[in-house]
């Protein structure tokens, strides 16, 4: 086994769980030069880092990157060792369950078992969507995500057949919204959720809650990019705090930080309550906004077929400008097949000339450092390895 191959999750969560640092994980939903970057600019400030692709980006027929488990994990170990860097994860985000129906938890057994085989040491299991609003106490309006929760964790346990492995779980439903605004966790809904957990003997590291960030590229009512501010600082606090007073080892993982600036989460995000920070569709932002410039043409192919398949779509969602559909539906062209099943853009977008390439890594590169600044995760990839060895 390498030295560089990703070490549990539930090691850094561990190390790192009463410090005031948030772990970046990173949806590298295009590996090219992105990867390389983030994992050198770790290397230099010596900062966890997590790499991560949910369900929807990579399953087993590729996701919307085109990128089955397996292949996701052969890159990143790669660049890892390539870079030579020791402290990161690799994790499952958003295996996320809707209905709860016995196909559709096979199913993602099957995904779980490509990631264990593939060597992922860390999983985030989303059955928040299972919300019983019928419900008469807040344990029975969880006791569906409860119970999917529990059956995929026992699962993953015994998968990974002795190996520790990191844990997130969910509750409420990121960026969902109701005639009063954004649905938030309340602090009672955590607190509940992770004690029935416990009682059935599953311990998560982090918990991601509903507390006003949405995923993704943010615009106001006239379809016009917008910086994110909405995350309830106050609320997230209170749920933490909640939790700890209970004694849980369960911090919070935030979800949806891009387009938050930085100096906000640097000054004001409770770093001592939130443990993980998933940035995700900035990456894909970067990847965007380089290829512009350097390889004009495929980005206009990309934009075109975009436009031609989402704008439908999209309008009737209620965008309202053509930033506002690609910032929202470009995702979908790097795993995009024809209907040979041949890839219509991936290939290219994995055969990109050096320049190009470097140009990626070095955006990547700096934009990674100032999220560690941000997230006060320097140095806490030490931390991480005394950690290690003081418990090995
Ligand atoms: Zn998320």
């Amino acid at each position: 086994m390498s030295k560089f191959n990703p070490i549990s999750g539930n090691l850094m969560f561990d190390a790192l769980k009463n410090d005031k640092t948030i772990i970046m994980a990173c949806n590298t939903r295009i590996t090219k030069g992105i990867v390389k970057g983030i994992f050198k600019a770790a290397k230099k400030t010596d900062s966890a880092v997590i790499m991560e692709l949910a369900k929807s980006e990579s399953d087993l027929s590729g996701g919307y990157t085109g990128l089955k488990p397996k292949d996701y994990a052969q890159i990143t170990k790669e660049i890892a060792s390539e870079v030579a860097f020791d402290i990161w994860s690799l994790h499952a985000d958003h295996l996320t369950i809707k209905k709860g129906t016995p196909e559709e938890i096979d199913e993602m057994k099957k995904l779980i078992d490509a990631q264990v085989s593939a060597g992922f040491t860390s999983f985030a299991l989303d059955a928040s969507f299972l919300f019983d609003f019928n419900g008469k106490t807040v344990e029975e309006e969880l006791q569906k995500n409860i119970e999917v929760t529990v059956e995929l964790a026992d699962y993953i346990k015994e998968k990974m057949n002795g190996k520790e492995f990191g844990l997130e779980v969910e509750v409420g439903e990121i960026g969902k919204k109701n005639e009063q605004g954004m649905v938030l966790t309340t602090p009672e809904e955590a607190v509940a959720f992770i004690n029935e957990l416990n009682k059935r003997g599953v311990f998560p590291n982090v918990i991601g809650i509903a507390n006003g960030s949405t995923h993704g590229n943010i615009y106001d009512e006239n379809g016009k990019p917008i910086e994110q501010i909405s995350i309830d600082i106050e609320q997230t606090i209170s749920v933490a705090e909640a939790m700890k007073k209970e004694g849980f080892n369960t911090r919070i993982a935030q979800h949806g930080i891009t387009g938050t600036p930085r100096e906000l989460i640097k000054t004001k995000f409770p770093s001592e309550s939130i443990l993980k920070g998933n940035v995700g569709t900035l990456w894909q932002n970067i990847f965007y906004e380089v290829i512009k410039a350097t390889k004009p043409e495929l980005y206009s192919e990309i934009v075109e077929w975009t436009l031609t398949n989402f704008k439908e779509t999209a309008e009737k969602k209620g965008c309202k400008s053509e930033i506002e559909i690609l910032g929202k539906y470009i995702k979908f062209a790097v795993g995009a097949k024809n209907d040979q099943g041949k890839f219509i853009f991936f290939d290219k977008i994995y055969s990109l000339d050096k320049n190009t390439e470097k140009a990626l890594e070095a955006r990547a590169y700096s934009e990674a450092v100032m999220f560690f600044e941000a997230f006060h995760a320097s140095g806490s990839a030490g931390k991480v390895r005394d950690f290690i060895k003081r418990t090995a």
